[in-house]
């Protein structure tokens, strides 16, 4: 266990219970993916269980199972949108490690040789640019 609390209040959990908006572009019965607000590169997403946990290190092995399917069937379809030459996923955990919101959640970015990715949590994206970054994922799903 992380130690600390789950905080029912983090902006993810805000998006799963639909009271903030964001560009989802896949949703099951455990898993919602939806588009980062402050892409690292083009068609940045992110791949959210559905149950509370803070992150990896007090998450439910069964939940991570089924979430990390869910990573593979989204990173396919980012690099099949994108046509990017690789896939970069990331999961951080605490402060110390990058983390800034504390639901459990797995990058996944679209990379391309000589692209350097974006600042983590640098500028936001034009509402306009996620959308359509959203259709095209949705598009190779
Ligand atoms: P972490 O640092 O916790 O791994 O990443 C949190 C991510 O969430 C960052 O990449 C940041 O850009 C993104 N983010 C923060 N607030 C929001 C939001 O309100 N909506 C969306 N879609 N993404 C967000």
């Amino acid at each position: 266990m992380s130690g600390q609390p789950y905080d029912e209040n983090n902006i993810f959990a805000k998006i799963l219970r639909g009271e903030i908006p964001s560009h989802k572009v896949y949703e099951d019965d455990h898993t919602l993916a939806f588009m980062d607000v402050m892409p690292q590169a083009p068609g940045h997403l992110l791949v959210v269980p559905k149950a509370p946990s803070r992150n990896l290190l007090d998450a439910d092995p069964a939940v991570l199972a089924k979430t990390i399917a869910i990573v593979q069937k989204l990173a396919q379809a980012a690099q099949e949108a994108f046509e990017s030459d690789g896939v970069f996923v990331a999961q951080f955990n605490e402060a110390a490690a990058g983390q800034t919101v504390y639901h459990l959640h797995f990058h996944v970015i679209p990379r391309n040789e000589g692209e350097p990715l974006k600042p983590h949590s640098g500028k936001m994206e034009d509402g306009e640019v996620l959308r359509a970054n959203a259709e095209k994922v949705k598009a190779a799903l």
